[in-house]
C-alpha cells in the first residue's frame, strides 16, 4: 500500500497552537441557536487576522461568509462549519470549559469552526494551488430543528457571486475512530418530519360508549395502524421510523373525551420514500378514524431533507484523502444514521459530500449532546487537513 503523504496534515499540525486557541475560545463562550453574536464577532476577527474578507448579515442573523479569491476561474468550493451550542450544563472540567452555565459546545461545532479557520489559513498560504475561489461558510442555528441556518443563508445568496459548484462539510463522529474519517455515498442522514394528529369523537359518559365514536379507542387504533405500516407496507431494506411520542386526551376516568392529540416524528432516508410515507400516513389516519366512526385531522411539518452525498464528488474527496491520510484511515459507513443535519439543504443545490470526522478513543464513553463530550486535539489537525485536501480534490487537482 502506498504511504500517506500527510502533506496537509503536517501543515495543519504546524498550526496547532492557533487551532487550539480558536477551539478553546469558541468552547469557553458557547451560544445557543440564533444567539451566536459573540461567536460571529470572533469569526470575523479571526478571518480578518488571516487577511480574508468576511460578509455578515446584520444583527438579526449570525452567519459569516469568508471568501478566498483565486486568480483562476475554476470550480468554486464552499466549506461549511456550524456555530451553535446546546442547552447542556458542561461537566468536562477542562480549563476552557464553558463559562456560560447551562450552555455547552457538546456537538463539536467549536471543533468544526476551528478546523474551517485552520483550513482557510492553509489555503490562503497555498493560493497558487487553487483552481477557483473558496467560500468559507460559518452557519448559525444548525441545532434549531426545522428552521436551521442553512436555508436563510441560501436565501441570502450564499451560493451566488461567485456561484458555488461544490460543497464540503464535516461533523465530529463518535462512531468513527480518532484520526480517521468516515464517508458514504448516497444517503448519509435522515429527514425528520413532525406530525400532530387530532382525533375527534363524541364526548359522553364512560358508561354509554354506544352514543358516539370514542376518540381514545380511535387514537389507539391509529398508533397501532401506523406501526403496521412500518412493518407491513414499507420495504424493510428502505428504513422508515415512525414514533408517536405523546398522547394527550381526557380529564377523568369515567368521561369519554371529545379529542385526543397524538404527536410524533417520521424518519426516512430516501426523498421518494419521504413523500410516499407522508401520503400514506395522511390516508391511513383518515381511514382508521372513519372506520371507527370518528374523524381525525393531521398537521404534517417537513424537517431537514434527507442528506444525500453525491457519489462522484464523494469519490474524488475519498481518493484524495486516501493519498493524504492513508487508505487505512478511511471508514466507509455501511448504513445511514437516523439523525438529521441541515447541510442537506446545500447538497440539494450542488454536488458535494458531508464527512464524519472521527473522535472515538478507547477511553471515550460520551457521545455528542452529552455533558462530558470533548473531542481530542487530533480531530482539529485531521479536520483541517481533510478540508484542504477535499477542496483541492473537488477543484480537480490530481486529475490533470
Ligand atoms: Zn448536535
Ligand atoms: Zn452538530
Amino acid at each position: 500500500m502506498a504511504r500517506a503523504t500527510n502533506h496537509w496534515t503536517r501543515e495543519a499540525r504546524r498550526r496547532l497552537p492557533a487551532l487550539r486557541a480558536w477551539r478553546a475560545d469558541f468552547h469557553r463562550e458557547p451560544e445557543l441557536s440564533n444567539r451566536e453574536t459573540r461567536t460571529r464577532e470572533k469569526v470575523v476577527r479571526a478571518l480578518a487576522s488571516l487577511g480574508i474578507p468576511a460578509q455578515t448579515f446584520g444583527n438579526k442573523f449570525n452567519g459569516v461568509v469568508g471568501l478566498i479569491e483565486s486568480e483562476r476561474a475554476g470550480p468554486v468550493v464552499a466549506l461549511r462549519a456550524d456555530m451553535d451550542a446546546l442547552p447542556i450544563l458542561e461537566e468536562t472540567h477542562v480549563p476552557f470549559a464553558s463559562r456560560f452555565d447551562g450552555t455547552m459546545h457538546a456537538c463539536g461545532h467549536d471543533v468544526h469552526m476551528a478546523c474551517l479557520l485552520g483550513a482557510a489559513d492553509v489555503l490562503m498560504h497555498n493560493r497558487g494551488r487553487l483552481r477557483g475561489s473558496v467560500k468559507l461558510i460559518f452557519q448559525p442555528a444548525e441545532e434549531e430543528g426545522n428552521r436551521g441556518g442553512a436555508l436563510p443563508l441560501l436565501e441570502r445568496g450564499v451560493f451566488e457571486k461567485p456561484r458555488v459548484n461544490f460543497v464540503l462539510g464535516q461533523h465530529v463522529a463518535s462512531e468513527v475512530p480518532l484520526g480517521s474519517v468516515g464517508w458514504k455515498k448516497g444517503a448519509l442522514m435522515a429527514s425528520p418530519d413532525h406530525f400532530v394528529i387530532r382525533v375527534h369523537g363524541t364526548p359522553g359518559h364512560a358508561s354509554t360508549p354506544h352514543q358516539g365514536p370514542d376518540a381514545v379507542l380511535t387514537a389507539a387504533e391509529i398508533v397501532t395502524g401506523l406501526q403496521a405500516m412500518v412493518s407491513r407496507v414499507r420495504n424493510p431494506v428502505d428504513p422508515v421510523v415512525v414514533t408517536v411520542g405523546t398522547i394527550h386526551g381526557g380529564t377523568r376516568h369515567n368521561i369519554i373525551p371529545q379529542e385526543v392529540v397524538l404527536e410524533g416524528t417520521v424518519r426516512t432516508v430516501d426523498p421518494k420514500t419521504k413523500q410516499r410515507t407522508e401520503a400514506w400516513i395522511r390516508r391511513r389516519v383518515r381511514l382508521l378514524a372513519s372506520s371507527m366512526g370518528a374523524s381525525a385531522s393531521i398537521s404534517y411539518k417537513h424537517g431537514y431533507p434527507v442528506l444525500v452525498n453525491d457519489p462522484a464528488a464523494t469519490q474524488r474527496v475519498v481518493d484524495a484523502l486516501g493519498v493524504e491520510l492513508g487508505k487505512d484511515r478511511l471508514v466507509e459507513l455501511k448504513h445511514p444514521g437516523m439523525g438529521a443535519e441541515d447541510f442537506a439543504r446545500y447538497l440539494e443545490r450542488v454536488p458535494g459530500t458531508f464527512l464524519r470526522l472521527g473522535v472515538r478513543t478507547p477511553t471515550m464513553t460520551a457521545s455528542s449532546h452529552s455533558a462530558t463530550f470533548l473531542p481530542a486535539e487530533t480531530a482539529l489537525v485531521i479536520g483541517t487537513a481533510t478540508l484542504v485536501a477535499g477542496t483541492l480534490a473537488l477543484q480537480g487537482e490530481g486529475r490533470g
